[in-house]
């Protein structure tokens, strides 16, 4: 079985969130002698940079995009583990950000990341209508930057390759306008029924177009997938996805333990091993205080516990709980806390100004993998009060490294933490209900004996992907079955 991941980002090669760690990770966890996986992705400027050396140009091609020719170059290499396939345009690939309009938001910059995109899919189509070896037998596309990929499949390709959509966040669903189809080379014809029933408002939305045209649909925790169906959580979409839930599964999104492991992990200052608690809380602090030197935070109290933020600052997270009890934030001397994203502009002059009002609260506005590490391994607690989350993958990085989360009970952090037992969990979404479950962790870190017991069950809870691997493929296998 060959699957084809087609994505638009992959750690270690380009990252901007989890999606990336999942197709830098489950293909890996895949890859054995009866399944082959490759992962293929638009090649954008940072990756020509870092990474042209080691890659060689396999095939060249074109087809009509805005009334013109466009040539697109695939190139293929073996980058830490995966056999990767990436798509070069300077026009619509090689320039500017990964996402254009990433905490910027302006129209402009979202229709330069739609045409990036459609773009990237028409050509990743017209590769495998020409391509003879390596055929793939399943297509693992993911998120709206592939959702066009169902039905140009069905436009270019001779023979049928079935798709299997994964649903990371609804949230993001690729909206344009219909001038997009004119630049695909067609107008709107009646047998498109899809794309008519998608542009009665006069748009498109490639996530609607990937979910009804996708043989498979998955979403990355089982209780996103009961949330997506629902008005509250569907994001416009429940109706479409309850009509849908008979091809829709939830399965967990895993981790890759080799990269988050404090005993091996180079990134860190004082590495640890897992096995004992005692060794871990001790190690924690080491990395507390080469954090607090580091960033610095001087005047921070170690024997007071660390919460720490690693996320993208966008209003998905659930910071604006935080604003609500930010005189009682800033004002706290119980617990420090070390934030570090980037994202939307206003949520961040929000850290800045925690930031600056207290000696105890530190915020880097940047995204950067390493101090991501050092706050995994240093802090006491890692704060994640997500709006909703489809899965998140930064509770289960922090209890690697015996990090308590401290959740919003939603999507996949509903699933992997238990409150009182390896993490702490509030419901309503509300300041107070944030407060208090913060304070709960302040209360529990206190009290060594209760303490450690948390620890001991954050590092004992296995996150590995055998199990939602294997549930992966198999979906690979009933979907390849749609077209035997
Ligand atoms: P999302 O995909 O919604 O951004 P996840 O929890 O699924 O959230 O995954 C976030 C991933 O991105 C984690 O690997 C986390 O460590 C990483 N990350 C987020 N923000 C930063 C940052 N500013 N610097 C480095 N890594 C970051």
């Amino acid at each position: 079985m060959n699957v084809l991941f087609v994505a638009s980002e992959c750690a270690p090669v380009v990252k901007v969130g989890g999606l990336a760690d999942v197709v830098g990770s489950l293909p890996k966890a895949l890859i054995d002698d009866m399944l082959s996986a490759k992962v293929m992705l638009p090649l954008y400027t940072p990756v020509i940079d870092k990474y042209k050396q080691s890659l060689n140009e396999i095939d060249s091609g074109d087809f009509v995009f805005s009334g013109e020719k466009k040539a697109y170059t695939v190139y293929a290499g073996n980058i830490d583990g995966i056999d990767m396939l990436f798509i070069g345009n300077d026009e619509y690939i090689g320039s500017g950000e990964i996402y254009p309009s990433f905490g910027v938001g302006t129209k402009d910059s979202k229709q330069i990341e739609v045409e990036r995109f459609v773009f990237f899919n028409r050509a990743v189509v017209d590769y495998l209508s020409r391509s003879r070896d390596w055929i793939p037998d399943v297509i693992h596309a993911h998120d709206w930057h592939t959702g066009l990929l169902p039905y140009l499949i069905h436009e270019h390709l001779d023979k049928k390759i079935p798709v299997i959509l994964t649903i990371h966040n609804l949230g993001n669903q690729g909206i344009t306008d219909l001038k997009i189809l004119e630049k695909l080379g067609q107008g709107r014809r009646i047998e498109d029924g899809v794309i008519n029933w998608d542009a009665r408002d006069d748009n498109l939305d490639l996530l609607l177009q990937g979910i009804l045209g996708a043989d498979l649909l998955t979403t990355v925790s089982p209780t996103y997938a009961e949330e997506i169906t629902t008005v509250e959580f569907g994001h416009g979409l429940d109706k479409v996805l309850m009509d849908n839930r008979y091809k829709l599964y939830g399965i967990l999104n895993g981790i890759d333990n080799e990269v988050w492991d404090p005993a091996t992990d180079e990134m860190i200052p004082v590495q640890f091993n897992r096995e004992d608690p005692k060794e871990v809380l001790k190690g924690k602090l080491k990395n507390k205080a080469a954090l607090y030197e580091e960033l610095p935070m001087g005047s921070a109290d170690l024997t007071k516990p660390l919460v720490g933020i690693v996320s993208r600052i966008t209003s998905q997270k659930g910071f604006d709980l935080l604003k609500q009890v930010e005189e009682a934030v800033v004002a706290n001397d119980q617990f420090a806390m070390v934030a570090l994203g980037t994202g939307e502009a206003e949520i961040e002059e929000w850290f800045r100004k925690w930031s600056d009002n207290s000696p105890y609260i530190h915020y880097v506005d940047a995204f950067d993998e390493a101090l991501a590490h050092k706050i995994y391994a240093a802090s006491d607690m890692l704060l994640i009060p997500s709006r909703f989350e489809p899965c998140g993958l930064t509770q289960m990085i922090a209890m690697r490294y015996g990090t308590i989360p401290v959740v919003r009970g939603v999507g996949g952090l509903y699933d992997t933490v238990i409150d009182g037992k390896n993490g702490f969990v509030f419901k309503d979404y509300t300041g107070n209900a944030l407060w208090q479950c913060i304070m709960r962790g302040v209360e529990a870190f206190s009290d060594t004996s209760v303490w450690y017991k948390f620890v001991k069950h954050a590092l004992e809870s296995d996150f590995a992907w055998n199990h939602s691997a294997l549930q992966y493929k198999l979906l690979y296998e009933k979907a390849a079955s749609f077209v035997r």
